[in-house]
């Protein structure tokens, strides 16, 4: 029998959510333990597209929504904490681009009208011509009009690697998790046949929150998955872009960004409303087939020759919503010393870190002493897809 282990708080899942929560809780004094039965950031975190959003993207029917303001500082946390002066110090973080670009092919004049009626959409993007346009979209053909949005994008690997780094000794490769309970509350978790202890436990597992709350007999927060149909490529001809393509619709046509291989060439990944619904529905070499003709047809002349391509299914989780639209800020759920959450987005994983202390503060859980953790089995990093699919 394995000594048993206490800790303040007890997260279970690795994704941005588990382990940004992890890395605050540890500078603020707590004693945590996070748990991960996969790999870290394997989930959906290193499938992203790394775009911190402001909310902007939300704003295309003209009228700032609820999502646009809940993540409208976003940008500006993570930059300060990229630069080694925010939250937390992520200064060795690789920041892929300092800005994300909203693009319109020509014809969408009129949906830019309704958008920038926005006073605060106005504020927050600026036109750019020439030679001030991505690498990508300089070409003599290129028509259009283009705005930067102040929105980043980041290495989520070099992120997750980061945020593995401030987790020191706190994280445990689990496989079998189950509830421990004593006269009928939840007081811990049970791993691998070792007892763990917590003055609060932190469900943040992404899909995985489901099956936990399900073992402990639990069906609320009810859940959805998103699934979506990603595309990527790689190609030596390809530059990096970061942009939305405005299409006829509310979301954007076409989402790019790009990821650097281990090769030394970029990988270049889609999604946008080519990954949704319509995405969902065809099979790899159809979609494929789509992707290249949508590049085909924005982007005629960039050489896709020698491009190399892979599709990637993979599933949003967040807390269930009529219809499935999409919430507007990281969710948390709380019943006794159980905590649930989604960040919905990883740009608002600081907001889901906020409602957990805003959480611990009102019920007074303070940092206790506990024994230092004895060495205990690491979980890996996960590799990024894009050297998994196109190697
Ligand atoms: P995850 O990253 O899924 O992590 C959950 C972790 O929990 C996993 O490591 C998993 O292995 C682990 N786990 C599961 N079950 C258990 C268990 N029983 N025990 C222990 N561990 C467990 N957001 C943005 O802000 N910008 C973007 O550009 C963006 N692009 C996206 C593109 C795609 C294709 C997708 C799918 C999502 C995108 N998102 C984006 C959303 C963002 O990726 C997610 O909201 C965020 O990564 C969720 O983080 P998480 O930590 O909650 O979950």
């Amino acid at each position: 029998m394995l000594p048993t282990l206490g800790t303040d708080v007890l997260i279970v899942g690795g994704g941005i959510a588990g382990l940004w929560l992890n890395a605050r809780l540890r500078q603020a004094g707590y004693a945590t333990l996070l748990l991960e039965s996969a790999s870290l950031g394997g989930g959906q975190s290193v499938k992203s597209q790394g775009i911190i959003h402001g909310g902007t993207k939300y704003a295309l029917h003209g009228a700032l929504t609820g999502a646009s303001e809940a993540i409208a500082d976003m940008p500006r946390r993570w930059r300060r904490a990229l630069a080694g002066d925010g939250e937390l110090d992520l200064s060795g973080v690789r920041l892929l681009s300092d800005a994300h670009y909203l693009w319109s092919p020509g014809t969408l004049a009129g949906k830019l009208t309704s958008f920038f009626a926005s006073k605060a959409v106005r504020a927050r993007v600026e036109q750019v011509k020439d030679g001030a346009l991505p690498a990508a979209l300089r070409d003599p053909a290129f028509r259009g009009s283009v705005y930067r949005l102040d929105e980043l994008v980041l290495d989520v690997p070099s992120l997750i690697g980061r945020l593995a780094e401030l987790a020191g000794d706190a994280l445990l490769a689990a496989r079998e998790i189950a509830p421990l309970r004593e006269a009928g509350e939840l007081v811990g978790l049970s791993v691998d046949g070792r007892e763990i202890r917590a003055q609060r436990i932190v469900f943040c597992a992404g899909a995985g929150n489901a099956e936990l709350l399900a073992a402990l007999g639990l069906s609320q927060p009810a859940m959805q998955r998103r699934p979506l149909h990603m595309v990527m490529l790689k190609a030596p001809s390809l530059e990096p872009l970061y942009a939305h393509c405005l299409g006829g619709g509310v979301k954007p046509r076409l989402t790019v960004t790009s990821h650097p291989a281990a090769d030394g060439q970029w990988v270049w990944y889609l999604g946008g409303d080519l990954a949704e619904a319509e995405g969902v529905a065809r099979d790899e070499t159809r979609q494929i087939v789509t992707a290249r003709h949508e590049l085909n047809d924005l982007l005629p002349w960039i050489d896709l020759s020698q491009a190399r391509w892979a599709t990637l299914r993979v599933d949003r989780a967040e807390p269930a919503q009529s219809a499935l639209a999409r919430p507007d800020n990281a969710f948390l759920a709380e019943q006794g010393r159980l905590l649930v959450g989604w960040p919905t987005k990883l740009a608002l994983a600081p907001d889901l870190a906020d409602r957990i202390f805003a959480s611990l503060e009102r019920d007074a859980v303070r940092p206790a002493a506990h024994p230092p953790l004895p060495a205990l089995p690491r979980p890996p990093l996960a590799r990024p897809a894009w050297e998994e699919l196109l190697p």
